[in-house]
């Protein structure tokens, strides 16, 4: 592919997607062309920032967790904190 080619297909990506405020496109973007004439543009896919468990791939963009977790991690965290105090409530308690 020639470089005014990939150029007009690096500004016909941007113009579709610079809609979407979280999707960056290079210049120097790589171009591949498939046989049915559409082709893939490189580009970069902002993501806020993951979670801190290493098992987890949730982003942290849905204002539920703290502290680096996830709402998922955070709700399961505050479940076993909630389990390990009533086992400690019950241990404690005198019938
Ligand atoms: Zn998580």
């Amino acid at each position: 592919m020639k470089e005014p080619e990939r150029k007009q297909w690096v500004r016909a990506a941007r113009k579709e997607w610079s809609r979407t405020r979280s999707v960056q496109i290079d210049e120097n973007a790589k171009v591949i062309l498939r046989d049915d004439g559409s082709g893939y543009v490189q580009c970069w896919i902002w993501v806020d920032g993951i979670c801190r468990n290493p098992r987890c791939t949730n982003a942290l963009n849905d204002n539920e967790g703290w502290d680096g977790f996830c709402g998922s991690c955070a709700d399961k965290i505050e479940a076993r904190i909630m389990n390990s105090e009533s086992e400690l409530a019950t241990l404690y308690t005198i019938d």
